[in-house]
């Protein structure tokens, strides 16, 4: 028996690059940050003003990851800083999470922090005092509250089951950095901040801890912006911008 052959409209149809359904759009996101207009001066020494941030307009997608490279000094730690809270804007507009962080009183921004971000930095910055559970336990307790078996779980994630009640001291460097990773993530947050966050690792150590960071943020669903000078620890990013391209200091 002889099946009909594909008629001419159909052949059309199929060669051209047209879907022969439309698909649904795919629902677009409010972004998880948008910033606009921001500026940020520092006195100097001599008394003089320095701009240092001056950021027209910068968004990331929800559960984006972006690697920002930049220099040494190029004000990327005060931008990182400016949109966790910590530093306060001379001027411009943060949009975290959608809510406006610039207007918030310093008690509801802190709670915006702690609830919508998570951040890892060079130095770890953990506490020497608490075992690595207490240190994502006590991450919880300013944000989504402590939740004993999901920090257990993080830690399992990064590889540190067995180090539970170890504390950072006794740890290499390498571990310490992944518990920073767990705590980042201890509040669900909705944006992972990491300012140079292989900067005290070895190549290869960098090279793992940052693999684990982007699969951890990306298995809670969380955006990822980190900081970086180095280009094989940027090479790992789908996508990077230069800082210089977003950051204006000199022309504002
Ligand atoms: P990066 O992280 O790219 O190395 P930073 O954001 O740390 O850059 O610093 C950018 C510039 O802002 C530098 O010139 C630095 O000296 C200056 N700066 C940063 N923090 C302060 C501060 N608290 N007071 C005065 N100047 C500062
Ligand atoms: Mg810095």
């Amino acid at each position: 028996m002889n099946l009909p052959g594909p008629s001419a409209t159909e052949e059309a149809c199929a060669s051209s690059s047209a879907p022969l359904l439309e698909r649904p759009p795919a629902p677009r996101l409010p972004p998880v940050l948008d910033v606009n207009g921001l500026r940020k001066s520092y006195r100097t020494p001599d008394g003089d003003t320095k701009l240092v941030v001056a950021v027209d307009r910068f968004t990331l997608a929800a559960g984006a990851q972006l690697g920002l490279k930049g220099s040494s000094g190029s004000g990327k730690t005060t931008f990182l800083n400016l949109i966790a809270g910590i530093v306060k804007s001379d001027a411009g507009s943060i949009l975290l999470n959608g809510v406006e962080l610039t207007e918030l009183p310093e008690s509801k921004r802190d709670r915006l922090r702690a609830t919508t971000l998570g951040c890892v930095y060079q130095s770890f910055n953990l506490l020497q005092g608490y075992t690595c559970l207490d240190n994502v336990l006590l991450a919880m307790s300013f944000g989504a509250g402590r939740d004993r078996a999901f920090a257990t779980a993080l830690l399992g994630r990064v590889g540190l089951s067995h180090r539970l009640d170890y504390y950072p001291r006794q740890l290499s460097i390498g571990q310490q950095q992944r518990v920073a990773v767990a705590r980042a993530l201890a509040n669900r947050p909705k944006l992972v901040l990491a300012d140079e966050p292989t900067g005290n690792l070895d190549a290869t150590l960098a090279a793992e801890t940052l693999a684990l960071l982007r699969e951890a943020c990306a298995e809670q669903n969380a955006a990822l912006l980190l900081v970086s000078h180095d280009r094989d620890i940027l090479a790992q990013f789908e996508h990077v911008a230069e800082f210089k391209q977003l950051n204006h200091p000199a022309n504002s």
